[in-house]
């Protein structure tokens, strides 16, 4: 399997390692070079040493043996997720899931998903879910993206790593990266929110393994009322495995607007979020629907995770869905929403739909929209809006 993946990517032309953040841009004159000399013996070109050297590959390598040249797209997306199940093995508390639902597509109809995705052009696939690990056809679709040439970063709770299945999978073909939620620095902050006994030490088990393994992986530290006080302890854990670490500290509504995720944030502990920044020019026209997009666990897919409707159901449209979405992204970003009347409007960064999904709710948190929080939202003056967490 080539190290290397040489692809288009949105209006540019690049050379990625699939397993690291290492890169270089390379013009259409050089795409077309490296893919008349894959065709035959050629060794690879002087021009890409310095790539070359970074990955630790010999320079004498032929180009065929060394980089995956993927097949040119009319379409112009770089980035999608894929929610492969709805469907975990914990029951988390903040889960922005409201049903999880149980499965509908078989096989055939995820395998065409992956295809349609890897018509897009989307080099960074991201397969979530629910938990994907515990998707039967995980492995197939995991690897079918493999070998179509994606980099795949896999979002997981880590607690399925060690399955002789999984570890097999990702020992043979790594993942780009593996993205690991962390739900506690202790077995009992960890085990009240995911409400699963012997979740903590699968946990640590997948970390072991992750880290053994020498897969990239990166641990996304969840701050919740539970953990609150092991934050540095939590650190300490990324530390130890030597992985990079994210903190979040805000929870979301249920995609339905229910706000029982909201009652589990440590509002004390909430990172200044505020995206009202006087310097700044305000929201900027995000490429969802452009660039980027979503597919759910029922095959619909949608311009991002949080704006999920409308949505376009694949199975029905196939892939016309890709020239769908961007109508979709259009038309939700002309619509007249509160936002966009807002005299805010110029320094706030906040999406008008990221802002929409919180309304729904009823509670709008002050880190979302500042004027919420300007009209009394934060009566208490603690930047606390939300009556479930008083
Ligand atoms: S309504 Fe709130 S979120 Fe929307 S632009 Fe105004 S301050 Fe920002
Ligand atoms: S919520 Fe708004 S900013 Fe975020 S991805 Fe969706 S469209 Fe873009």
């Amino acid at each position: 399997m080539q190290p290397l993946i040489c692809s288009r990517v949105v209006n540019k032309y690049l050379v990625a390692s699939r397993y690291d953040k290492v890169g270089t841009i390379i013009s259409k004159e050089q795409f077309e070079e490296l893919r008349e000399l894959s065709k035959g013996d050629s060794e690879l070109p002087i021009w890409i040493e310095p790539l070359i050297k970074k990955i630790g590959l010999k320079t004498k390598t032929k180009v065929k043996n060394s980089i995956f040249i993927r097949d040119e797209t009319r379409y112009r997306f770089g980035r999608v997720s894929y929610e492969i199940t709805e469907r975990c093995n914990y029951d988390c508390q903040h889960c922005y899931l409201d049903k999880k639902s149980l499965d509908t597509l078989n096989l055939s109809e995820k395998e065409r998903i992956i295809q349609i995705i890897a018509n897009s052009g989307c080099l960074w696939l991201q397969i979530t879910g629910g938990e994907p690990l515990i998707d039967v056809d995980f492995p197939y679709v995991y690897n079918l993206a493999h070998s179509l040439g994606m980099l795949v970063t896999l979002s997981t709770n880590g607690s399925l790593l060690t399955k002789k299945k999984i570890s097999g999978l990702l020992q043979k073909k790594p993942p780009y990266r593996l993205t690991v939620s962390m739900y506690g620095g202790s077995q009992k902050s960890y085990e009240s929110l995911t409400q699963k006994k012997g979740s903590f030490g699968q946990f640590i088990s997948g970390l072991d393994w992750a880290r053994s393994a020498n897969v990239r992986t990166r641990l996304n530290i969840i701050v919740t009322k539970y953990n609150s006080n092991e934050i540095n302890e939590m650190i300490r854990i990324a530390r130890h495995y030597g992985f990079e670490h994210h903190i979040f500290s805000s929870m979301s509504p249920t995609l339905e607007g229910g706000i029982s995720p909201m009652q589990y944030e440590a509002s004390e502990c909430l990172i200044n979020e505020d995206r009202i920044n006087r310097n700044s020019k305000g929201f900027s026209f995000c490429q969802a629907g452009q660039s980027s997009f979503h597919i759910n666990s029922a095959g619909k897919a949608s311009i991002c995770k949080v704006a999920r409707k409308p949505s376009v159901d694949v199975k029905i449209v196939g892939q016309q869905v890709l020239d769908l979405l961007p109508q979709i992204s259009n038309q939700l970003f002309s619509d007249f929403s509160e936002c966009n009347k807002c005299d805010e409007r110029g320094t706030c960064s906040t999406c008008p739909l990221l802002y929409k999904f919180y309304q729904k709710s009823g509670q709008i948190p002050p880190s979302v929209c500042y004027k919420y929080k300007r009209k009394g939202g934060d009566k208490d003056g603690t930047g606390n809006a939300r009556s479930n967490t008083n």
